[in-house]
């Protein structure tokens, strides 16, 4: 069983201890008889820091609770010089356990907060690296009561009010009104108590005045299971992702030569915009492909009362082909098409006005596989793909050659 001093005080950060044995595998770790390292549990992550012995300092990468009461301190590398009985100094990270207070008293505030405003109890607390969140039970969540209890933490925290650590029994507990009671087979309590304002059950490292806590941002809200999941920030992780926010939309309002607060119109407005000009480049694309197939038409002669056009073109899309093809076999009555394109991909389209004899569809699905591609479609426009665009040419050689073989007499 090891002594947790932070139980006592949180802002203790360097402290004498003996070695009570160590361990060299899975990895390197050492117990000692007292700690100021808080290990992870209740929802807050494990402090970091070094256990150092005359001049050999040990980085302390992780902290853990074992079953038997023992606090284990894992180490970056194996320990040499040290052995059970020896005397060790530990030095706690002050910055990262500074970040954990703010967080882990932000989050009893904010939970309070909930309560007492919306009478919605937090059932689970969760501290990762660059946010925190509480899940609340709640069947809804609107932003009003999230910035009034985001308003009511803050004001808490305005006030500085006293932070104080007690130890009570169960049955003195049940008389204070908790926020909830843990389900321990401990009969000492270690209570959090923030003046006036809640009292929860805890054994994390929290901050002696509120105003320490510095400030509580609310960020994203989502819906889980049992109600709603509130992520947040406290103290100068608030500040820090109230700085990237800023960077971000800094960035993003100088592409539109925007302030900052206009960007939701200027962004709506770009949306706009480019919504308009797909419309109109649609338009004029419609327009180009029947003024060409118009000129295309124009220029082919009639032979056997039918007008073949074959066309390879080098940079046009499948859409645009088969535009295309509809505009060619609609402007006369006896159009048979038959188109390639070699990029951006290699695609061939065939096409016959309406009334003519040939099956366009089988045809594609002959020639493509012939071309290591696959096709097909209807008896008057088809579509597919081939392997190689170098090849297209000989594709539509090969489609015309079959369409002359075709006795349509
Ligand atoms: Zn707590």
């Amino acid at each position: 069983m090891t002594d947790r001093l932070y139980y006592h005080d949180s802002f203790l950060y360097e402290f004498e201890g003996e070695i009570r044995d160590i361990t060299e595998s899975p990895r390197p770790a050492v117990t000692l008889d007292r700690t100021a390292f808080y290990p992870t549990s209740g929802g807050q992550v494990h402090d970091t820091g070094w256990i150092t012995s005359g001049a050999a300092k040990h980085r302390v990468t992780e902290v853990a609770d074992r079953e038997d009461g023992g606090v284990v301190h894992y180490l970056e590398a194996p320990v040499k010089e040290l052995a059970p009985g020896s005397r060790v100094r530990g030095e706690v990270d002050v910055v990262r356990r500074r970040d954990h207070m703010q967080q882990h008293s932000g989050q009893h505030v904010l939970s309070a907060a909930f309560v007492r405003l919306f009478n919605m109890t937090t059932v689970s607390f969760h501290m990762a690296d660059d946010y925190c969140s509480i899940d609340l039970e709640t069947l809804s969540l609107t932003r009003e009561q999230i910035e009034a209890a985001e308003g009511l933490a803050n004001e808490v925290i305005l006030e500085n009010r006293p932070v104080n650590i007690r130890f009570v029994t169960r049955d003195e507990a049940g008389k204070l009104g908790l926020r909830k009671i843990p389900s321990t087979e401990r009969d000492e309590l270690r209570l959090i108590d923030i003046n006036d304002f809640d009292v929860t059950a805890c054994g994390g490292t929290h901050v002696r005045q509120t105003g320490q806590i510095g400030c509580i941002l609310l960020r994203k809200t989502e819906k889980v299971r049992q109600g709603y999941r509130v992520e947040f920030v406290a103290g100068l992780r608030a500040v820090a992702a109230a700085r990237r926010d800023f960077t971000t939309l800094t960035e993003s309002a100088a592409l539109f030569s925007a302030h900052i607060y206009d960007l939701p119109q200027q962004a709506t407005k770009s949306q706009e915009e480019i919504k308009a000009l797909r419309k109109q480049r649609a338009q004029s694309l419609e327009e180009l492909a029947a003024a060409q197939a118009a000129a295309l038409l124009a220029e082919t002669p009639e032979a056997d009362g039918r007008r073949l056009v074959v066309r390879t073109f080098s940079d046009r899309d499948i859409n645009s082909l088969k535009l295309f093809a509809q505009k060619l076999t609609r402007l006369a009555p006896n159009v048979v098409a038959l188109l390639g394109t070699i990029s951006p991909q290699a695609a061939l389209v065939f096409a016959q006005s309406i009334g003519q004899p040939f099956d366009m569809g089988g045809r594609m699905k002959e020639i493509s596989a012939r071309f290591g591609g696959r096709g097909g479609g209807s008896k008057d426009m088809a579509q597919g793909g081939i392997a190689d665009s170098s090849q297209v040419d000989a594709a539509l050689a090969d489609a015309k050659a079959s369409l002359a073989a075709t006795n349509t007499h």
